[in-house]
């Protein structure tokens, strides 16, 4: 973090300056008069920053400051930084707000606090653009100003959208994301589900194909007691959205008002809802433009839009399902190693126990792709009958999820309770009931003809003998894009009906001819596209023997607040 002076214009400094003295002359409480205006304007620096590696302990007087960052999570109730400035004698507290006054006193009563309001420069959207394309560190206001910004409408997108293409090149410092993700996440509201027995916990993917995972972990978790408010994304590009799949389910409605969603949860512990209008609009508006502008692609900025989205809704506990291979955003295990630390790290300085479990994703989950197909996959993995890889990881990630809820504090005992939801029924028996509190169809759990249903299927056989050695993830997830499963554009609709599945797995040894996938889709046109890219998806090798399972898993990354996997 630079010192204050290095990251202002001239009149922004001016103003500050005038705010410093005017705090300086003003001193602590109980030292108006007399007080030592020089010890006062350097406790005002400090206390301007988060950061304290530059602050000194003091000795004047014989009283000793030292300044201490308060965590992110401290903030969360904050309009703008809080730095606390501890002294052997008095303590005080330096604040500091957006407002245009200067030298507001507040003392409480006994009088060891007050509070400066003083005005934070307005930030010129360039400078701050000029700074990340030469490659410096933004100051916490500039990030903060950044964001609001997007949130108030102040920046236009051409310099919203150059500054995200600076921090895609230039790439943003660990402190830097911990001050945006905060900051996103104070751009609205973050939800107190106080109310409720139990600690909130929530699962999140980075995205993937046929990732049906939260349609069968969260009921899981509900099932076994967990308290789970779950917010989910659409598809967008390759990769499936859980939002998608749920509202393929006749009936079901995913966005409920915030007293709609306090009812669900507290009847059935768990909610399957989008983000609500009041949870993180700044990553709705950053979101938006970096999906148009190649600027998806960015560790800081993935850490951002996720985590704030999942920080606002109010949970204790998160685990992250980090993609990593040729269908998701992370092609390397290296880099996704270096988002999942990210990721937990700013979680857990927000106040969330998280931890990433990094998992394959070089071909599809499971054998369907789409929507309707994965509902249905989805029930029969609560059913006990589901794929060996969506069971594992499905059980894996609801265990995790009730050890970070600290409902269970050995991991095989959390798996054993999980599994047990599985086999007596209860993991169904909770989707139906969600199902039915969100105004669809619970009927749909035992009778599969009430889903959607393309009017036409076709099949594409396999080229020639062999075993099936890789399908890649990327191009199955295009393929169904192309059948109308997925999307194009953020604006436009899917076909719930629509999809694909996998009748010959990765290792399975096929005679040219046999069917391999099967596409469901109602309009013909789309059929060839989807062909061709299934056909190039598919790799075809030497006869060999039966592959064995491998597991999903690659790593785990475990907070320093999250129970250690045992
Ligand atoms: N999912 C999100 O919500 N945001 C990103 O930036 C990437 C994936």
């Amino acid at each position: 973090m630079r010192d204050i002076d290095e990251c202002m214009s001239d009149e922004c400094r001016a103003e500050q300056e005038q705010a410093l003295a005017c705090l300086a002359l003003q001193g602590p409480a109980g030292e108006q008069d007399g007080g030592d205006g020089e010890r006062d304007f350097e406790r005002a620096v400090s206390g301007r920053r988060l950061d304290a590696r530059d602050a000194k302990p003091r000795a004047a007087d014989g009283a000793e400051y030292q300044c201490h960052p308060l965590r992110e999570s401290e903030l969360a109730d904050q309009p703008l930084g809080l730095c606390r400035v501890e002294a052997a004698e008095p303590p005080h507290e330096h604040r500091e707000r957006r407002a245009g006054q200067h030298g507001n006193r507040d003392e409480r009563a006994d009088g060891l606090r007050h509070e400066c309001n003083y005005t934070c420069p307005a930030m010129r959207a360039v400078d701050v653009i000029r700074r990340k394309r030469d490659g410096g560190e933004l100051s916490d206001d500039e990030v903060r100003a950044f964001v609001a910004g997007a949130t108030d409408g102040s920046w236009p997108d051409y310099q919203i959208s150059a500054l995200l293409m600076a921090i895609v090149w230039r790439g943003l410092s660990l402190d830097e994301t911990v001050v945006l993700t905060n900051a996103m996440v104070r751009s609205g509201d973050r939800l107190d589900l106080s109310e409720f027995d139990g600690v909130p916990v929530d699962k999140h993917s980075t995205g993937g194909v046929g990732d049906k995972l939260s349609l069968v972990i969260a009921p899981l978790v509900a099932a076994c007691g967990g308290l789970v408010p779950m917010m989910s994304g659409r598809g967008l590009g390759h990769t499936g959205g859980t939002l998608d799949k749920l509202e393929s389910i006749p009936g079901f409605r995913t966005s409920l008002t915030l007293p709609e969603m306090r009812a669900a949860l507290s009847k059935t512990r768990c909610v399957l809802i989008g983000q609500t209008a009041e949870i993180a609009p700044a990553d709705r508006r950053l979101y938006a433009l970096r999906d148009v502008t190649g600027t998806v692609e960015s560790i800081p900025l993935i850490c951002g839009s996720i985590l704030s989205k999942k920080i606002a809704e109010g949970i204790g506990g998160l685990v992250l399902d980090v993609k990593v291979g040729d269908g998701a955003f992370m092609k390397t295990a290296d880099e996704a190693k270096r988002l999942a630390t990210w990721l937990v790290e700013i979680a857990e300085r927000n106040g969330v126990r998280t931890e990433a479990i990094l998992t394959r994703m070089d071909t599809p989950l499971g054998r369907a792709v789409g929507n309707a197909n994965e509902v249905i996959e989805s029930i029969e993995t609560l059913k006990g009958k589901g794929p060996k890889d969506i069971e594992e990881l499905s059980v894996l990630f609801a265990a995790r999820m009730l050890m970070l809820a600290g409902l269970e504090t050995i991991e095989s005992a959390a798996v054993s309770r999980v599994r047990s939801a599985l086999t007596s029924g209860k993991g169904v028996e909770a989707f139906a009931a969600i199902i039915e509190q969100q105004g669809g169809d619970p009927k749909v759990v035992d009778d599969y003809g009430r889903m959607p249903k393309a009017a036409a299927e076709d099949l594409l056989l396999a080229p020639a003998d062999g075993t099936i050695t890789a399908m890649q993830a990327e191009l199955v997830g295009r393929a169904a894009v192309a059948l109308g499963a997925g999307r194009d554009r953020a604006d436009a609709g899917v076909d719930p009906a629509a999809g694909i599945d996998i009748l010959a797995p990765v290792g399975t040894a096929v005679r040219r001819g046999d069917p391999i996938f099967r596409l469901a889709c109602s309009d013909p046109a789309r059929r060839p596209a989807a062909k061709a890219l299934l056909a190039q998806a598919l790799e075809i090798g030497e006869r060999v023997g039966a592959s064995p399972f491998v597991s999903p898993v690659i790593d785990r990354i475990t907070g320093r607040g999250a129970a250690t996997p045992n």
